[in-house]
């Protein structure tokens, strides 16, 4: 089994607790030390192990932490797996060795630098040298500065790093790339000259873009980009994306010749139906790029070595390869449900929208005409119905959030 942690200052305690549990029950451990999820996970596949176990807490604050399992194809397991292992726990039946059988641990110091050759192979190193790109890598304090600057200096881009000393209280900003946190960053982009920034989440398996002019841009118009190369040069392709994607996903595979394979939301189900239809590539709006001829995970590296690789093969700069998508206004609300009417609301809520196009892959989404759309769907860590609504004027937007919360209060009202 491999471990490994991220940057969290409960990290290197946790892997210790982890190691000693995983060899009183006989497994060989690797240690790994400190590296990105996705370099962890292409570890636990390349250097053939059994399982992997990353220690992190994702994009979440400083003060948590977690445990991802990994299976030995590098991808999380399925939350029934997470479930069997929880019962093992609470139950306090893991399977002991006797004093003879314990498992060993090894150090495995060589993580970051096979995960770096593993993202090489994927892109035209030449072609993206020959350009000399400018790019500002924003690793949010953490393992995003462990393989990704020094795999773009040998892709023969010029690296300005950002937050890139490791320290687990996150001075620089809050671990999730989301717009508010990535102010600074964008500034930088355009103080600097770069043609490209990227910003990574704790454990940099999720990157969200800034373009040369300053601006950041959601997750799913960049995976947008990579969707539309990747159709070119393997049309017929299933893309596998959640159900809160942009109607851009699907408008790009409409016309380039992509199927789309919608999911529940959660990069694990996206990892997990990329296997079972198998499909190549895979995202999710939140800055999840899954590239499956290199590993069928969400990994930050890979995601911005393949838009240097578009931005070099087309040269175009990002702003433009955006500029050419079909645009969309987005606009998100809630609405207050405590958790025994969830289910209910759901129903109601279908009998509603009979007769319209309709997914109930993870609570309703309804496509509309006019191209716009809009997600009603239970969170499922809050009391509260979330809605996204995207059309193609801010104002529909806004009128199909109005509409839908008035929809729901009302049934709130009368079940
Ligand atoms: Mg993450």
């Amino acid at each position: 089994m491999l471990v490994g942690h991220d940057a969290r200052t409960s990290g290197s305690m946790f892997a210790k607790a982890v190691i000693a549990g995983l060899t009183s029950t006989g497994c060989n451990v690797f240690f790994a030390g400190m590296a990105s999820t996705p370099a962890l996970q292409y570890a636990v596949k390349n250097r053939c192990m059994d399982g992997g176990v990353i220690i992190t807490a994702s994009h979440n604050p400083p003060e948590y932490n977690g445990i991802k399992v990994i299976w030995k194809d590098g991808i999380e397991i399925s939350h029934e797996q997470e479930t069997e292992i929880e019962k093992i726990y609470f139950q306090n039946k893991p399977l002991l060795a006797e004093w003879d059988k314990l498992g060993a641990k090894h150090e495995l110091t060589v993580v970051n630098e096979d995960y770096i050759e593993a993202v090489k192979k994927h892109v035209n190193i030449a072609k993206i040298a020959e350009k000399n790109y400018h790019v500002v890598v924003d690793a949010a304090n953490s393992v995003g500065s462990l393989a990704t600057p020094q795999l773009l200096r040998e892709l023969g881009c010029k690296v300005t790093t950002i937050n890139a000393n490791i320290d687990g209280t996150f001075p620089g900003r809050m671990p999730e790339p989301r717009p508010e946190n990535l102010q600074e960053t964008s500034a930088i982009v355009k103080a600097v000259g770069a043609d490209l920034g990227v910003a990574f989440d704790g454990d940099a398996d999720r990157s969200i873009f800034v373009g040369e002019n300053g601006e950041i841009y959601w997750g799913d118009k960049t995976f947008a980009v990579v969707e539309k190369q990747f159709l070119i040069e393997n049309p017929n392709s299933k893309i596998v994306t959640s159900i809160s994607s942009s109607t851009l996903i699907k408008d790009v595979a409409e016309a380039y010749k992509g199927e789309i394979v919608w999911t529940k939301v959660g990069s694990v189900t996206v990892s997990q139906t990329m296997k079972e239809v198998n499909a190549k590539l895979g995202g999710e709006e939140n800055g999840g790029v899954f590239y499956g001829p290199h590993q069928a995970v969400r990994d930050g590296a890979m995601t911005t070595a393949l838009i240097l690789n578009i931005m070099a093969e087309t040269g175009k700069k990002l702003s433009e390869l955006i500029a050419e998508q079909p645009q969309y206004f987005i606009e998100k609300g809630k609405v207050q449900c405590s958790e025994d009417k969830k289910e209910k609301v759901h129903k109601k809520l279908l009998e509603q929208v009979k007769g319209e196009n309709v997914s109930t892959v993870d609570g309703v989404k309804i496509w509309f005409e006019d191209k716009s759309a809009i997600l009603v769907r239970p969170s499922g860590t809050e009391p509260v119905y979330r809605l996204y609504a995207e059309a193609k004027t801010q104002e529909k937007a806004l009128t199909l959030i109005k509409d839908y919360s008035i929809t729901l209060t009302r049934i709130l009202a009368i079940i």
